[in-house]
């Protein structure tokens, strides 16, 4: 036999006892962005290269090192989408959607980043997202942050997770700010490890990111970008503090919150948990109001948000031991013979009209009744409706709980539907 060939490293899949969690999630999703009014936008997994290096900032660790990127067939540089937020913007402009108009847009799907994978870092991993366009104030900002609380709420989630604040600025100010944090650093060079030094010139913003304990105090005592914001900025974070706190969001301001993309200004944030190891960033959003200017469109303001999915699933397993949802089966049909089938495909179809929201599974694969019986109760289902001889003879059909200690009843096919519409209404 021939070796078997595996996935991808880095790249999971989603099996069976795992899918009704992940739907119950994207589910709730769904609602409560629609509940907000936000509209659903898809775009393609695959870009042209480009499109990223523009808007991600050419020395990121996604774009120097993290990108799926490879030639097609045409020999033209494609990419994986490495996150969300640049194709939506890609595909905005493209349509103009963001002429002279507020969008409110939400999307999910998978996203690759060629990381070491962990456990809640994975190498295709999914985000659940959340974009405003054409909104300049601290005032969507708050809302959109408000949004994110209710996601966590809903998924049960929220106690687990703290949410962080942070101000990265106007780029003016930030850039003033980014000189003085490479002299800081430049003068204690030699406590620097060697990602840091690398990152020393290109981008020292990401060196207060770091997770090495022992730049923690060097780190501690650098300038705070805080001390070095403009008044607009300043404003505008003060505000966006004031109606967090009306709207009863507690919050932290973390002055080391820089995020791993270029191409935020002022509010950014995350909301963060302690029970996922160093992958403790559950959703991380900010406003980025250049993207839209940079990618060729006219100057928009803009803020949005990605929840991981992966690690939300993991978050919502351990904290609520909702370990397992089942795709709760109601009925399942065994029958005797060739004839009994016949009848029993037709009277799955005839249940399937009549009932709504029916679960029904008719059984395949012949065997004895008794088999059968014990596939029905394996399936989980609360019911085996049962078609043999004298069913066939009366034109009736037997139903027995599977779960629970009733009597078997015989019933016409009318009441049968009648009985099953029942018990799923008192269930729901
Ligand atoms: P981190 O600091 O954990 O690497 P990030 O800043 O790179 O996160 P973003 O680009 O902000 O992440 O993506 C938004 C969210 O997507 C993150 O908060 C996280 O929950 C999730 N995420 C990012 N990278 C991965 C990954 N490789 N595997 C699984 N989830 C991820
Ligand atoms: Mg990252």
């Amino acid at each position: 036999m021939p070796e078997p060939i595996t996935a991808i490293r880095g790249m999971n899949d989603i099996l069976p006892d795992e899918t009704p969690l992940w739907l119950h999630a994207e589910t709730i999703f769904r609602k409560v962005f629609q509940g907000y009014g936000y509209q659903e936008i898809r775009f393609p997994v695959l870009e042209r290269t480009e499109l990223f290096k523009r808007s991600i900032g050419e020395t990121t660790d996604i774009v120097t090192k993290e990108m799926y990127t490879f030639l097609d067939r045409n020999q033209e540089s494609v990419t994986l989408r490495p996150e969300g937020t640049t194709p939506c913007v890609r595909a905005c402009l493209e349509h103009g959607l963001l002429y002279n108009q507020i969008q409110h847009l939400w999307y999910r799907g998978p996203c690759f980043r060629y990381e070491r994978p962990q456990k809640g870092r994975l190498r295709q991993f999914h985000q659940a997202s959340a974009e405003v366009f054409g909104l300049a104030g601290p005032d969507i900002d708050a809302d959109l942050i408000m949004l994110s609380a209710t996601l966590l709420e809903k998924l049960g989630i929220k106690s687990h997770a703290t949410l962080q604040i942070h101000s990265m600025g106007n780029i003016a100010s930030r850039e003033v700010y980014r000189k003085k944090l490479t002299e800081y650093f430049l003068a204690h060079k030699n406590k620097l490890d060697a990602d840091s030094l690398h990152r020393l010139h290109k981008n020292p913003l990401r060196i207060l990111d770091s997770k090495d304990p022992t730049l923690k105090s060097l780190i501690e005592n650098a300038p705070k970008l805080l001390d070095h914001l403009d008044s607009d900025a300043i404003q505008h974070f003060e505000k966006l503090q004031e109606y967090l706190t009306h709207a009863n969001i507690a919050f932290e301001i973390n002055p080391h919150l820089v995020r791993g993309l270029d191409y935020y200004t002022k509010t950014v944030f995350e909301w963060v948990t302690d029970q996922l190891g160093a992958q403790g960033t559950v959703c991380g959003g900010g406003r980025y109001d250049h993207l839209v200017e940079q990618l060729g469109g006219k100057p928009t303001p803009a803020i949005g948000f990605s929840f991981g999915m992966e690690r939300t699933i993991l978050l919502m397993q351990q904290a609520t031991q909702k370990n397992k949802i089942t795709n709760e089966l109601h009925a399942y049909v065994i029958t005797d013979n060739e004839e009994a089938f016949i009848h029993g495909l037709k009277l799955t179809h005839y249940l399937r009209s009549k009932v709504s929201g029916l679960h029904i599974m008719l059984h395949s694969g012949g065997g004895t009744l008794k088999n059968q019986f014990k596939k029905a109760d394996k399936s989980g289902a609360q019911y085996a409706v049962i078609i043999g001889e004298h069913e066939l003879k009366t034109n009736s059909i037997s139903l027995k709980s599977l779960r629970e200690d009733i009597q078997q009843q015989t019933l016409y096919q009318d009441e049968l539907a009648e009985y099953l519409k029942l018990k799923i209404q008192k269930k729901q």
